[in-house]
């Protein structure tokens, strides 16, 4: 899991791996789709690849 701030909803929650939709590898990192808890669909790039990254990952 990871944290999150929507920008549909501007809230910043906990994501799960139940919300992502589907994980993509692209040159520019992994893209992470997932489904906020308002409904909206949101991406997270991530990976060696990512630049730079606003997550702050949670350990379970
Ligand atoms: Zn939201």
């Amino acid at each position: 899991m990871f944290t999150h701030t929507c920008t549909v909803c501007a809230r910043r929650q906990l994501v799960f791996t139940s919300q992502i939709t589907s994980m993509t590898n692209t040159e520019a990192g992994i893209v992470v789709l997932f489904d906020c808890w308002c409904g909206a669909e949101q991406t997270w790039l991530t990976g060696k690849s990512a630049r730079t990254t606003r997550r702050t990952p949670v350990a379970a």
